[in-house]
């Protein structure tokens, strides 16, 4: 049977629904479930996603069997609305729209009034009765098909729409300021004009048979889907070029057919909070693109029903029925038609991680969903927002003393943000890239802006509501955003924005500082400081009462369900007392790893470890270890204090010793004076330990081969620590790690140091505390090996970071300069420093699981790379059946509510298959896993090691 490529829907039913997502867009599954559900919909067809595919492969053409098709389903929607396509009497006018299988928002192409040609827009004109509606949906259509299905959008910034041009013109011959305004014989001549400019440009006559039109606006929709800044959008969020889009082909239903008439687009709850209130916006007598563009303010919903109260009755209804029915948020899209209310579009909406938050918790309270799904609904990443910093209040209102708030908006995207204020989004890229921090201001924004965006810290636009482009893209990006602060106004080519303040105009030039608070939508001059968020103070700083803050106890709510769901542990890697309070207070059940030479970059203690390394003999080398022995026993001391039990993974020396040793000339000199050895032996040394490739060279297990007594002290400090804590009461358990290990013998001799000293100092002490020994598997020799190397390991403990760097052969330094041809490229989707590699980093960790595994079934396994807190790895890892996850204090609450998700969806996928197979094959993600881990994972290059080590040192 041929695969069915076109499924209608309307008059109260439909042929698709919304488990059809993949096929039919997120538009086309929203409108065919609407339909079903029986509210009004404007009849129309979806074309699907694998036609999509077929327009590739058929060099961008529509298949030629797909036609009839069109035509027959087009037919169907002629007896629904019981008008004719192309009719010089009734005319059925169509809109053309994309809709992949995630939403978009704005990045592909839509025609709309499609149908219309010098016929049939007089009849429209007779059947409206409304001649200026008709004319003005005509000029609309013939701009819109102008820019769209012939490309004739300007493609440099600087350029302008040739049609907004020939407008602009037609406005100022008839003296007048607004489109609206313009009388009818105006529109008749605007048409006229577009039309010759496409002949000119494009040298064709503007095609006036309506199937003609149609295919070619499908075909259009179809070629938008690899626009540059549709393919920029699926970077960005890891969407696959494989998916392509659907078109979906509906009957119009007319906004601006007068004062009657309306359209508008709203939210079943607060995006931005999540409150539990109707929350949206509208525009009387006015299309649809016009709320999404933000090009006119529009009014908020709640005042509907002044005008509309019957429609405002019905629409509430739609939003209950509608939230129900999806038992999520809904984003939906209405048009007013003479009085009667059509809905166009409903979708999961998008929200901010606060709002993500609150609508789950609240949900699930209300038992509209459940616990688990309520954990499964929040984006893990997604919860930054809650823990990202706001404006110090002190701050805040000194600025506001000193006349430094300058404007306030809508607040679209919460949090605060400072940086230089640009006014293209190619600058803010630009300026990016030179590592300066700016906010994009802008008018408003467009989907050409995105990459602009995403290099911002946050956007202000002076246009436009809560549903704009700039408002939305905040949401999803997690940005934060001021939109329609109308006090705003540019001046593009002078670079300069004027901000109409009680005191007068304010000019502001590119490269000024400002401040945004897309929380409370204030715009202030200047640098401002900022302070923790409310689960912050809350968790770590404790200036606030739980009980007072909201915002945390759903937050608590939502990890204490999301604790009982998962089965992997939660580590925190951290160094220091206070990491470990916070990662504590974050919920980590351990040190997953304590990096041993960041505490060589606190006060007073680089200069024993310099001493160390310059040392000429085993002699004077211990002697710089004895210094070195207190300081460290203290800091390990303080760590299993802080833990209060819990175990604490610390690691032996690891980097190269160059990195600790001065690069600058008084540096040199200073270390030669400190340890009495002439400058000149000072610098041979720090030659001889120059080499080519550190990273690859005397570094890890390594150095403790060659200097066993560097082993030998930090086992010292370990074990004196512990003994010294375990005397206060405190059950202490240090997991002693070897890293770098590629070799059995390598750890068998290092762990023949530790345990030699253990038991030395146990002796010594009278008492004994429980520890293991493993190591870390970060080269991909050791996770081969592994069945021997856990021979002699009571734990492996994955460094993904080198695992990654020496499975690709690219260096974590130097992976930036690689980087973005690769991903622009789509070499890489995701850069495997964030995102786990599961085909290769990832098969290397399967295998050392499995052989370490078969030969010690109890070894305990975890990881300590930074992809330890990015959810798609941390999923990686449940499914690989790691005991634990190791990740920054700061990103736990992502690897907590990461894991509960991976967890949940194992389960699911294991109900799901039940009937057919008995048991669940827990390895290999399928590829339902796959495309959740890819539309998960966002790219962004990783601080390297030596960035790390760098910033320790300033300190
Ligand atoms: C790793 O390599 O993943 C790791 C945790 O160690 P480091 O980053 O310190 O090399
Ligand atoms: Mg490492």
């Amino acid at each position: 049977m041929a695969t069915k490529r076109i499924y209608s829907f309307g008059g109260g039913k439909a042929e698709g629904n919304r488990g059809l997502k993949d096929l039919l867009g997120g538009k086309g599954a929203g409108v065919a479930e609407m339909s079903n559900i029986g509210l009004l919909v404007p009849p129309g067809f979806t074309i699907t996603t694998e036609v999509c595919t077929a327009f590739y492969e058929n060099g961008k053409k529509l298949p030629k069997d797909v036609l009839p098709g069109v035509e027959a389903a087009l037919r169907k929607v002629e007896a629904l609305t019981g008008k004719r396509f192309g009719s010089p009497d009734d005319p059925l006018l169509v809109s053309v729209r994309s809709g992949a299988r995630v939403s978009m928002p704005g990045m592909m192409d839509t025609v709309l009034n499609l149908g219309l040609n010098d016929r049939t827009v007089e009849a429209l004109a007779k059947r409206s009765q409304n001649e200026r509606f008709a004319w003005d949906s005509y000029r609309r259509f013939c701009a819109m098909f102008g820019d769209v299905v012939l490309s004739m959008k300007p493609e440099r910034k600087e350029d302008r729409d040739p049609f907004e041009i020939i407008l602009e013109r037609k406005k100022r011959a008839y003296g007048v300021k607004l489109d609206a305004e313009l009388p009818v014989v105006a529109l008749k001549e605007l048409v006229g004009e577009f039309k010759a400019e496409v002949k000119r440009r494009k040298g064709i006559d503007f095609p006036e048979d309506p199937m003609q039109q149609l295919v070619a606006a499908i075909e259009a929709v179809f070629r938008s889907w690899d626009n540059e800044r549709a393919i920029a959008y699926r970077k960005l969020n890891g969407i696959p070029a494989e998916w392509g889009t659907a078109v979906t082909v509906q009957a119009m239903v007319f906004g601006n057919m007068g004062e009657d008439s309306g359209t508008g687009v709203a939210f079943t709850r607060n995006p931005a909070d999540g409150r539990n209130e109707f929350y949206g916006e509208f525009l009387v007598n006015a299309q649809g693109e016009d709320v999404v563009a933000g090009i006119r303010t529009p009014q908020k919903i709640g005042e509907l029903a002044a005008r509309f109260p019957a429609i405002a009755h019905q629409l509430e209804d739609a939003r209950a029925r509608l939230e129900r029915h999806y038992r999520d948020m809904q984003d939906i899209e209405f048009t007013i038609e003479r009085g009667r209310l059509y809905l166009l579009q409903t979708r999961a909406g998008k929200r901010t991680g606060l709002a993500a938050v609150r609508i789950a918790v609240e949900m699930a309270e209300a038992k509209l969903i459940t616990r688990e799904e309520a954990v499964l609904r929040v984006d893990p990443a997604a919860l930054n927002h809650l823990l990202r910093p706001i404006f110090d209040d002190g701050a805040r209102h000194r600025a506001i003393e000193d006349g430094r708030l300058l404007a306030r908006g809508l607040p679209a995207g919460p949090g605060a943000a400072a940086g230089r204020v640009v006014f293209f989004a190619e600058d803010a890229e630009a300026w990016k890239a030179r590592g300066e921090q700016v906010v994009l201001a802008r008018h408003e924004t467009s989907p050409e802006d995105i990459r602009g965006m995403n290099a911002a810290q946050g956007f202000l636009t002076a246009f436009g509501g809560m549903t704009s482009h700039a408002a939305l893209v905040a949401r999803q990006m997690g940005k934060v955003a001021i939109v329609g602060c109308e006090a705003l106004s540019f001046d593009y080519d002078a670079r300069t924005m004027t901000v109409s303040t009680a005191r007068g105009p304010k000019v502001l030039r590119e490269g000024d500082w400002i401040s945004i608070d897309g929380t409370a939508g204030e715009v202030i001059e200047g640098s401002l400081a900022t302070t923790p968020s409310e689960v912050v103070q809350v968790l770590i700083e404790k200036t606030r009462d739980a009980a007072s803050a909201p915002v945390y106890q759903q937050f608590a709510k939502l990890l204490g369900w999301a604790d009982k769901a998962r089965r992997l542990k939660v580590r925190a890697n951290a160094d220091q007392p206070d990491q470990a309070t916070v990662a504590l207070a974050f919920g980590a059940q351990g040190i997953g790893l304590c990096r041993t030479e960041h505490m060589f970059f606190g006060e007073g203690k680089i200069g024993p470890m310099r001493e160390m390394i310059v040392a000429e003999t085993q002699a004077e080398r211990r002697a710089a270890l004895a210094k070195l022995l207190p300081i460290q026993r203290e800091d390990f001391a303080g760590l299993f204090r802080a833990m209060g039990g819990k175990p604490v993974t610390i690691r032996t020396i690891d980097p190269p010793l160059h990195e600790f040793l001065p690069q600058d000339p008084e540096g040199v000199a200073e270390l030669a004076r400190a340890t009495g050895k002439p400058e000149a032996n000072v610098r041979a040394r720090i030659e001889e330990l120059h080499e080519a490739n550190p990273m690859l060279g005397h570094r890890g297990c390594r150095l403790g081969i060659s200097y066993p007594e560097i082993t030998e002290m930090q086992a010292r400090a370990i074990f004196e620590a512990a003994c010294e804590v375990a005397a206060e009461g405190l059950d202490v358990r240090p997991e002693v790690m070897i890293p770098l290990v590629g070799e059995k013998k390598e750890l068998d001799h290092q762990g023949t140091v530790v345990r030699k000293v253990a038991e030395a100092v146990f002796a010594e002490r009278g008492r004994k505390v429980k520890y293991t020994v493993g190591t870390m598997i970060e080269v991909p020799r050791g996770a081969l090996c592994a069945g021997a190397i856990a021979e002699v390991a009571d734990f492996f403990s994955f460094g993904t970071n080198d695992l990654t760097q020496t499975t690709f052969g690219i260096s974590r330094d130097d992976v930036g300069t690689v980087l973005l041809s690769y991903l622009e490229n789509d070499i890489y989707e995701v850069d495997p420093f964030v995102t786990i590699d599961r085909d290769g980093v990832g098969e290397l960790m399967r295998i050392a699981v499995a052989r370490g595994r078969a030969a010690k079934p109890q070894l305990k396994l975890g990881i300590c790379g930074e992809h330890g807190g990015d959810p798609s790895s941390v999923e990686f890892c449940h499914q690989i059946g790691l005991d634990y996850v190791s990740c920054s204090p700061y990103r736990l609450p992502i690897a907590r509510l990461a894991a509960a998700q991976a967890a949940l969806r194992e389960l699911a996928l294991a109900r799901a298959e039940k009937p057919r197979k008995p048991a669940l094959k827990a390895a290999a993600p399928n590829g339902k896993a796959r495309a959740m881990n890819r539309a998960l994972a966002v790219p962004g290059v990783k601080g390297s090691r030596k960035k790390k080590a760098r910033a320790h040192a300033r300190a």
